[in-house]
């Protein structure tokens, strides 16, 4: 889950529970006012009737009970039940002769002078009356109808404020928590776009004052400490390249001069014929590294053209076919493309043809077959050239390296090369903004895919 939903999340269940706290409190406080209120009209009522029954002389019980039934305050459900010192019942305000109660009830409303309880959903108070004359037990119950839909009003109100408080509360945390969090996003979108070549971007540092640009600040700082070493490191490179291919080209001018005095002493010829390859190998890894280091120095230098995909690999396979007559290059369509522009590409001849035969010579070399295949294939955005081998295969492990330069995988081992070649056709794609990928499997073969936009 991303920050900004939790943070929502969170905010939303913190308000929620402080929402729902505050309705059940609202909720049991008028419940417990409601019922202090009623009991208080059951208690006047009671006390009301046992004085009228009382003080008023000769008030007859019928009369009474046709007051009490007709009054303007009458509850629904009301009953009030007069009992004396015997337990008999001297007055009930419902006809219903029936009505018993048990003597502990009675018995307790005389020892705690006053009680409050539930009869069902009716509220009930026992009251001691006591006059001039005998004590007297009051029992009144009634049903509190207004008290009871008041406050159903008040829970159904409850319910939907919480319910439209929740659905504010989810909107308003999504909107704050992406608000608070959009300068981390917009961080984020600018570091995604930083890659080893363009160390030098800066993030934006906003007001220079906040967390996030202090956090911006620092990753300014880490982003030029390592733009600086990536600056040495290629420099180094590309001097030391620089200035090892003079004295190379010299060590081998003078290796062939002196093979001229080799000609009667065999081992002096080996000896000079070893230098003399050594010195090539030399000579091809400075070429290399000095290539690299400058294709990083200056990557916009390079010469486009337009070129026929068909064209350059017709080309790369005669000149491989030219320094190892052995190898066998075959070049095939997947599909014939129906628009000739579909195998035309922008970029640099020489380049995208130093990828080909780099990827071709290692199809042969690396398959005792000696064989590659070539497959040429379009879409309505991309041309692609496909390399297969049916040769030694690279392991699962080696193939997130293979594209490192001075990488070989050990079962190459027995094969000329020093794991460069690779490094530099990546390096060539990248330039000409295509991709270039590799599947294989060990023992049964290669495929190096190349992809680059047509015109
Ligand atoms: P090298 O000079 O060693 O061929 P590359 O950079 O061209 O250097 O290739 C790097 C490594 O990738 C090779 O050493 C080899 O282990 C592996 N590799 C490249 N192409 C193939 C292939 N077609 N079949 C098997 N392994 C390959």
């Amino acid at each position: 889950m991303k920050i900004k939903e939790r943070i929502a999340l969170q905010f939303t269940l913190l308000v929620a529970a402080i929402l729902l706290i505050f309705s059940l409190a609202i909720y049991s406080v008028s419940e417990h006012y409601r019922q202090e209120e009623f009991y208080d009209r059951l208690k006047s009522r009671a006390q009301t009737t046992c004085r009228l029954l009382v003080k008023v002389q000769g008030i007859d019980k019928h009369l009474l009970k046709a007051i009490d039934q007709n009054t303007l305050s009458e509850m629904l459900d009301e009953k009030v039940l007069i009992f004396d010192s015997q337990n008999e019942m001297v007055y009930s305000s419902v006809d219903d002769k029936l009505l018993t109660y048990q003597a502990s009830l009675l018995d307790e409303v005389r020892k705690e002078r006053y009680i409050e309880y539930h009869q069902g959903e009716n509220e009930v108070i026992g009251l001691l009356y006591q006059d001039e004359s005998e004590p007297l037990v009051v029992l009144a119950s009634a049903y509190d109808t207004f008290g009871h839909s008041k406050l159903t009003n008040l829970k159904h109100t409850l319910g939907w404020g919480l319910l439209a408080g929740i659905a504010v509360t989810i909107g308003l945390g999504i909107y704050f928590a992406g608000n608070a969090l959009r300068p981390i996003s917009r961080i984020n979108e600018q570091v995604s776009l930083i890659t080893a070549q363009n160390l030098s971007q800066k993030l934006d540092e906003g007001d220079r004052k906040d967390e996030i640009a202090q956090l911006a600040i620092n990753f300014n700082t880490v982003l030029a400490r390592l733009n600086n070493a990536f600056e040495q490191q290629k420099s180094f490179v590309s001097h030391a390249s620089h200035e090892l291919r003079t004295p190379l080209a010299a060590l081998k001018s003078e290796i062939q001069l002196g093979q001229r005095f080799t000609k009667n002493n065999a081992e002096l010829e080996e000896v000079f014929a070893n230098l003399f390859s050594d010195t090539e190998r030399l000579i091809s890894i400075t070429n290399s590294l000095l290539f690299l280091a400058r294709s990083y120095e200056n990557s916009t230098n390079f010469k486009m053209t337009t070129i026929h995909i068909e064209d350059l690999v017709f080309v790369a396979k005669d000149e491989l076919l030219t320094s190892h007559p052995a190898y066998r290059v075959d070049i095939d369509y997947e599909r014939i493309p129906e628009n000739g522009n579909e195998t035309v590409v922008k970029g640099n001849e020489e380049l995208l043809k130093r990828v080909l035969v780099n990827l071709l010579d290692n199809a042969c070399k690396y398959s005792s077959d000696r064989h590659a295949s070539i497959i040429i294939s379009t879409d309505p955005k991309f041309c692609t050239v496909k390399v297969k081998d049916n040769g030694i295969g690279i392991s699962e492990n080696d193939l997130p390296h293979i594209f490192d330069p001075f990488f070989r995988a050990t079962q190459a081992a027995d094969q000329p090369g020093f794991g460069i070649g690779l490094s530099i056709c990546q390096r060539i794609i990248e330039l000409h903004h295509g991709t270039i990928s590799v599947a294989s499997e060990m023992g049964v073969g290669s495929e190096f895919k190349v992809q680059l936009e047509h015109v």
